[in-house]
């Protein structure tokens, strides 16, 4: 970088140091362009993009069809509020229904609304339907889960920095070990008024933790017979990201060739998405349920002014469509195979990381050192000079989930760039 390019970025990331909250550690890069599974910095630097906005972007950036629906709607008509009806609500609800299965949709615009919209259904469903008394529902969560930002949520986070001084905490959740059947089972035994059991089928934000193969399916079942809701957050993992359109579906046989819901595969009561619904063009979250459930909301009960605006509609129907006209999914499973394969290749030989995991473009490296270490953040700025953008999560570990548009020349491309990023670090 020459002096007066530093100079610029470094201007706009004071701008935003003085004027804004310090509630992000971005990694220090300026953007200002993006196309497929690129972005550019202000000094017309190209990097891939490995982090795909916590996999909103899966449909790559700036995608041509996504983009043309939210202009033309946003020439046409932008917001009415759900005091009237619009022209393009119902034809996206219909096409969002039948894609995942479902009878019905409530739609709202960020994730952490939409869980919070999940766990007030479950309450809801608990009391009118299950019969359990007021003020008495329970609803299970586990360790490591990462669901989204209000006071509710954060009050069943394990993470310290996300809780610590937003208390008083909302009560009514009992936190179970992830990946633990028989933690799931023992509580489901010993307790009454449990409502639902609320699940990431991968723990993202956690550092890409991937349950055993039967883990869904077996939760699901267990909810099935205890009368419990089994509540699936696909925020991030939903939407081609892992392989197959819903995470919680990567176990059936289809080989990522269900563009539309599977039969076989552990289907929610509740499924929550967001992110990649609207190939992060504005924010879209849906929670999806079937009539039984959604039908104890009644009008005035929960809403939100933007929740299904045309806009919104109209980009995410787009967005679902682009998923499934380039078989993102199939994609996705084929190249994330080729990920972990290559990593592993130089895992082997490597003191610096220590295993890949993940599952599709969902991946992550631990990176062998202590916890407390920075060694994955300086890893993340050598990988950002070398022109591949990508975080370190939770502890020691960098999250790799590229747009699901990548083919496989570039996705090799990457693969040497972080292997060769890695070797610099190599003691
Ligand atoms: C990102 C995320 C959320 C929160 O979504 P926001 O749009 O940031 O509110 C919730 N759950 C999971 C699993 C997520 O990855």
């Amino acid at each position: 970088m020459s002096v007066i390019e530093k100079a610029k970025s470094q201007f706009l990331i004071d701008l935003e140091n003085k004027y804004g909250a310090h509630n992000y550690h971005p990694l220090p890069v300026v953007l200002s362009r993006g196309e497929g599974v690129h972005v550019w910095d202000v000094d017309e630097k190209k990097y891939y993009d490995f982090l795909s906005a916590y996999s909103a972007v899966n449909q790559g950036h700036c995608h041509p069809k996504i983009v043309n629906a939210m202009v033309k709607q946003a020439q046409t008509l932008t917001l009415t509020s759900r005091a009237f009806y619009n022209d393009q609500l119902g034809p996206y609800e219909e096409y969002l229904t039948k894609y995942f299965g479902f009878d019905k949709v409530l739609p709202m615009n960020t994730g952490a609304e939409a869980v919070e919209t999940a766990l007030k259904l479950a309450r809801k469903w608990a009391y009118e339907i299950k019969g359990i008394a007021e003020h008495e529902a329970k609803i299970i969560v586990c360790d490591g889960n990462f669901h989204g930002r209000t006071t509710t949520i954060i009050s069943f986070s394990n993470d310290e920095n996300a809780r610590k001084n937003f208390g008083p905490y909302t009560e009514g959740f009992i936190k179970i070990p992830y990946n633990s059947i028989d933690a799931l089972e023992k509580v489901l035994q010993s307790t009454t008024n449990i409502a639902g059991f609320l699940v990431e089928p991968i723990q993202g934000e956690a550092g890409v933790y991937t349950p055993d193969d039967d883990y869904m399916m077996l939760a699901k079942e267990l909810c099935n017979k205890h009368k419990v809701l089994f509540i699936a957050d696909e925020i991030q993992t939903g939407i081609a990201r892992t392989g197959s359109l819903l995470a919680v579906c990567g176990n059936c046989s289809c080989e990522g060739h269900c563009e539309r819901q599977a039969s076989s595969y552990a289907t929610p009561d509740i499924l929550i998405l967001g992110k990649a619904l609207s190939g992060g063009a504005y924010p879209v979250s849906a929670v999806l349920a079937n009539d039984s459930i959604m039908n104890v909301i009644k009008p005035g009960q929960h809403g939100s002014t933007f929740g299904g605006n045309p806009v919104a509609a109209a980009v995410a129907m787009a967005a679902l469509k682009v998923v499934e006209e380039e078989r993102l999914a199939q994609n996705a499973r084929t190249l994330g195979k080729l990920f972990r394969s290559k990593l592993n290749e130089y895992i082997k030989t490597s003191s610096i990381a220590s295993l890949v995991r993940g599952k599709g473009l969902l991946n992550a490296v631990v990176i062998n050192d202590t916890e407390d270490s920075d060694t994955a953040w300086k890893i993340c700025l050598a990988l950002r000079d070398n022109g591949l953008l990508a975080k370190p999560t939770h502890g020691n570990i960098i999250r790799f989930a590229p747009p699901l548009v990548m083919n496989e020349e570039q996705l090799l491309d990457c693969v040497s760039i972080i292997t060769n990023t890695l070797k610099q670090f190599e003691v």
